[in-house]
Order: structure tokens, then C-alpha cells, then sequence
């Protein structure tokens, strides 16, 4: 698997080749606002190395999959969400034509805030 992938756009986002309003990173992760937000917080976390989706996971993966999902609540927390339990967060990683997945660059969005939101 390419480390970097020319032609995907969150490859290009994590090089600077195309704008986005950053979020946190660090050496291993990306974060930035989806540009078409759905809750008040959305924003998304992606590991700067491409991996296609959850489809491509390996046991090899497993240390950077546990930094991403400890890395998340507190982000989400930075970033506005409110605190467990009244507030919270949805965590959601679409995977596949049939997951949902339009961007394939493995990411996370968080999202949050007060209810209603745009989609659930
Ligand atoms: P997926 O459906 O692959 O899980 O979600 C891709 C997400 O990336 C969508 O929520 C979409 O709004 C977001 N997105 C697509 N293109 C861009 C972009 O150029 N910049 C940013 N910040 N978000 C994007
Ligand atoms: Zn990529």
C-alpha cells in the first residue's frame, strides 16, 4: 500500500495541496472541519499515511487504530461537544460504495453539539 496515494484527496489535504481549516495534528493524524458539516460539531481525523478504508486493516494497524479512537473524545471535547452523558458525540466510519464511503482515504468524522442535526 502507497504511504501516499497522488491521486486522493485527503492526501492532498494532509500535503496542503488543497485548503482545510485544521483541527489537531500530530505526526501520525490529521484532523480538520468537514466542509459540509452536518451537526454543530463535524469534523474529521485521519491517519496521515493512506490507508483506503476499514476494509484494508491489519493486525499491523491496531496500535494506530487505538491512538485514533483515544485521540477522538478528546477532540471532540476541545471542539465543543458537550460532556458525557447529557452531551456526547457519534463516532462513524463509512466503509465501501455500500458503507457509505465517498472519500477513500480512511477517516472518522466526529460529530456533536445540540440536536437536531442535518442527517440522524
Ligand atoms: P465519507 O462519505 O467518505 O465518509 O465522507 C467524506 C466526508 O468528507 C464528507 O462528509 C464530505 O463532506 C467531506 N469532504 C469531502 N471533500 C472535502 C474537502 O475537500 N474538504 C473537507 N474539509 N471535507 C471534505
Ligand atoms: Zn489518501
Amino acid at each position: 500500500m502507497l504511504e501516499h496515494d497522488p491521486n486522493c484527496l485527503f492526501c492532498k489535504i494532509v500535503a496542503g495541496q488543497i485548503p482545510s481549516k485544521p483541527v489537531y495534528q500530530d505526526e501520525e493524524f490529521y484532523a480538520f472541519h468537514d466542509i459540509h458539516p452536518s451537526a454543530p460539531v463535524h469534523f474529521l481525523i485521519i491517519p496521515k499515511r493512506h490507508i483506503p478504508s476499514m476494509a484494508q486493516v491489519t493486525d499491523a494497524h491496531a496500535g494506530l487504530l487505538g491512538r485514533l479512537m483515544v485521540l477522538a473524545p478528546k477532540l471532540a471535547l476541545q471542539l465543543g461537544c458537550n460532556p458525557y452523558p447529557a452531551g456526547g458525540f457519534r463516532l462513524l466510519c463509512n466503509t465501501g460504495a455500500e458503507g457509505g464511503q465517498e472519500v477513500h482515504h480512511l477517516h472518522i468524522h466526529v460529530m456533536g453539539g445540540p440536536r437536531p442535526w442535518l442527517r440522524g
